[in-house]
């Protein structure tokens, strides 16, 4: 049996590049001829996912919506995919809940994702941790929204008699939530949920895709039953994994960044994609060489170019970047941007046809969506069956 899973957060509406060389052309390949019993392939929008930081709801509405047009302008087919809201299906957030409770607080601590975004967090909310805050202290003050105080010892500060009504009297709710650390565990259990055996995703997803191979393994091995399937990642080949941001080429591109400039998103213009690329942040180095780190912006300018070429050409001598380098080794700045937008532009102007299509059908896009949502609810409920017996509900 092949069950492949993946899912796409409806941040940002559209996905951008990186979404699409990473993880999206991956989920078009490796759907089957046909949805079979054998052979099925599970697409989600994850939208629970996307409230671990904050959304308009509005504005989610419509997102959700603008990710499901793009998912079927990218190719993903309804006849041999299964394409699903993942609020929709409620299990997911059953079956989270009885993972929480089988995984270590330690586990969830370590990830970088969470890292990096609490350390966001952090600077917008202007919280200032002292430098010699312990990794625990600066956690536990970020959860708190406070900071660690500096004179008294933390055990003593963090104990007072009158905790329970500070706890309670304190509204203020800016700072990460609890589900931006659970969510590792939410997205192991849509991966188990399905029973997965390939997962393609981005390598940002290395360090989550562990974790529900962890979590899976000790669920199986305390209760002592094949209850889920061990998942395998499935990762782009060649220099699609990462694609990282135009304006900071040693961050991944990614929807959640608030500068629109940082990435191409499918459904730009061909004279926004241009725009983009023209002012993506390079060197002042002589002519075009390919090396990652000294010259991360030409860099990922080469590999988007390269990955963007791989797509319709593969193997041809611009589809890695080191050829680029080669073909494009007298380039100035100007030439090589205008080389790589015009690439990127044409690479994308199917998918974007096709965004204006879907767009006008709404109740096309909806009813994929529920045919969808009632092939992954009997799915998902033949493994929580299981997943209940095993803990003790039946
Ligand atoms: P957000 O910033 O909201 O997390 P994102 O851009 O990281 O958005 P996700 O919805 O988290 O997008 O990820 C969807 C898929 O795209 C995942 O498989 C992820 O690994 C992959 N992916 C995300 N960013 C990149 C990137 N820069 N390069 C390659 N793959 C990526
Ligand atoms: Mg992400």
């Amino acid at each position: 049996r092949r069950i492949v899973l993946s899912g796409i957060q409806p941040t940002g509406g559209v996905p951008h590049l990186g979404n699409y060389l990473g993880a999206l052309t991956n989920w078009v390949n490796m759907q089957p001829a046909a949805d079979t019993p054998d052979h099925r392939v599970f697409y989600s929008i994850v939208d629970l996912h996307a409230i671990t930081m904050p959304q308009d709801p509005a504005t989610l509405r419509r997102n959700i919506h603008d990710m499901a047009v793009s998912l079927l302008s990218v190719g993903i087919d309804p006849d041999r995919a299964v394409l699903f809201r993942q609020s929709r299906v409620h299990l997911h957030s059953e079956l989270a809940w009885i993972l929480f409770c089988k995984t270590p607080v330690a586990w969830l601590g370590r990830m970088h994702q969470w890292k990096t975004k609490m350390e966001a967090m952090q600077q917008q909310s202007g919280l200032q941790i002292p430098a010699n805050a312990t990794q625990a202290e600066a956690t536990l003050s970020l959860l708190n929204g406070t900071a660690p105080e500096q004179n008294a010892p933390s055990s003593t500060s963090s104990s007072t008699s009158d905790d329970t009504s500070a706890a309670t009297s304190n509204l203020n709710t800016s700072g990460p939530c609890l589900g931006l650390l659970a969510y590792p565990v939410l997205q192991a259990a849509d991966i188990l949920l399905y029973k997965a055996t390939e997962v393609p995703i981005g390598e940002d997803q290395v360090q989550h895709m562990n974790l529900a191979v962890d979590i899976a393994r000790s669920f199986n091995s305390q209760y002592k039953k094949d209850v889920f399937t061990i998942p395998r990642g499935v990762y782009a080949t060649g220099t699609a994994k990462k694609i990282m941001s135009l304006r900071v080429p040693t961050a991944k591109m990614a929807k959640s960044d608030p500068s629109d400039q940082s990435r191409i998103n499918l459904d730009d213009t061909p004279q926004e994609i241009m725009n983009k690329i023209k002012r993506a942040t390079v060197d002042s180095i002589r002519g075009v060489t390919y090396d990652a780190v000294n010259r991360p912006g030409v860099a990922n300018l080469l590999r988007i170019h390269a990955a963007v070429r791989a797509v319709k050409e593969p193997g041809c001598v611009e589809s890695t970047p080191e050829g680029c380098a080669r073909v494009f080794s007298e380039y100035d700045n100007a030439q090589l941007k205008k080389a790589v937008g015009e690439c990127i532009v044409d690479g994308l102007s199917d998918v974007r046809d096709r965004m204006v299509r879907f767009k006008k059908d709404k109740a096309y896009v909806e009813e994929v969506l529920r045919k969808g949502e009632e092939k992954a609810i009997v799915a998902a409920e033949r493994t929580m069956r299981d997943v209940k017996r095993a803990v003790g509900f039946y």
